[in-house]
């Protein structure tokens, strides 16, 4: 891979000075223009291999506001691949930010009743979808899939030869990109946020490390106090703590993953959950688009 690394930036302000810790971010959020964050990643080697194998379509599934599909069409653009987003639920006019990207980076959108959305890894429903398109790459919704663990491992790789952390943080939703993680950083521990309710992912963590030939090279655990309700929910300090910190330090978190990641840290870190001195690492994994589409709806409560 031969890119610039994203920068790591200190965070320093008076919760971390009371706290006595290091607080850092690795701003993963502009690492492609358009891609961004951990997407990235983990499109990275499905692109590679839907080339390799000369497919002419990518297709993947999501939700209206997926910051998936909407990095997936970005990268079948940058890489002139058509794409197609399978997307649960009926089309809603006009598109939203996340949907209207979509179909301008070029991506075809077949929207289906959340009933046929729930059998999209059936092979009917599979098979249906390569007879329609018959030369498609799928990617799995979230896309998570043992490629886009290698892509995460590299992300893994490329921290660990930045700098030294004592704990690595970062947002879960499907476990992937924590997967690869866990897989390649050998020299901290790592922290991550669910944004789901439940208490599921550690299970589902070690079956992805398994079945895709991984081991876990460092401890690890999933904290589950700050989904906010769930994923795609919110609550009022939420919100207030993203535009602070906003305001604070010139850095846009969004309110999916990376603001409830963030908000956990800070809660942590007043409950005096780290010990003096550590080097705290935050992994900032995009999902910024998401914003607009965010504000639309509860009106404008993100500055
Ligand atoms: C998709 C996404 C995640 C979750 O990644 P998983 O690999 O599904 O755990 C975290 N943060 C952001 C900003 C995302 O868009």
């Amino acid at each position: 891979m031969n890119r610039i690394p994203t920068p790591i930036d200190e965070i320093i302000d008076e919760y971390t000075k009371s706290a006595n810790i290091r607080l850092f971010i690795k701003r993963e959020e502009l690492n492609h223009p358009t891609i961004q964050g951990n997407k990235y990643w983990k499109l990275l080697y499905n692109i590679k291999e839907a080339q390799s194998q000369n497919k002419d379509t990518l297709i993947t599934f999501g939700g209206a506001f997926s910051n998936h599909i909407y990095a997936t069409a970005a990268a079948g653009e940058s890489s002139r691949i058509k794409t197609v987003g399978i997307i649960r639920g009926e089309r809603i006019q006009p598109l939203n930010h996340t949907l209207q990207s979509a179909v301008d980076f070029g991506m075809e959108l077949h929207f289906i009743t959340r009933e046929k959305y729930k059998e999209k890894q059936t092979t009917s429903f599979l098979d249906e979808l390569h007879f329609k398109f018959n030369n498609a790459y799928i990617i799995p919704e979230g896309g998570t899939n043992s490629l886009a663990i290698e892509g995460c491992k590299e992300l893994g790789s490329e921290i660990e030869q930045q700098d030294h952390f004592d704990t690595i943080c970062l947002s879960v939703g499907t476990g992937g990109t924590i997967s690869g993680l866990i897989s390649s950083i050998q020299h901290a521990d790592i922290l991550g946020f669910s944004s789901l309710k439940g208490n599921f992912l550690e299970k589902e963590i070690e079956n992805l490390i398994q079945d895709t030939n991984n081991n876990a090279l460092c401890p690890w655990e999933i904290n589950t106090a700050y989904h906010f309700g769930g994923y795609a929910k919110h609550k009022p300090e939420l919100i207030e703590f993203i535009n602070t910190f906003k305001q604070v330090h010139n850095i846009q978190l969004d309110p999916i993953y990376t603001g409830k990641m963030m908000f956990g840290i800070y809660n942590l870190m007043e409950k005096g959950e780290f010990r003096k001195n550590a080097r705290v690492l935050a992994i900032h994994t995009g999902g910024v688009q998401g914003i607009n589409g965010f504000n639309k709806r509860y009106g404008n409560i993100i500055l």
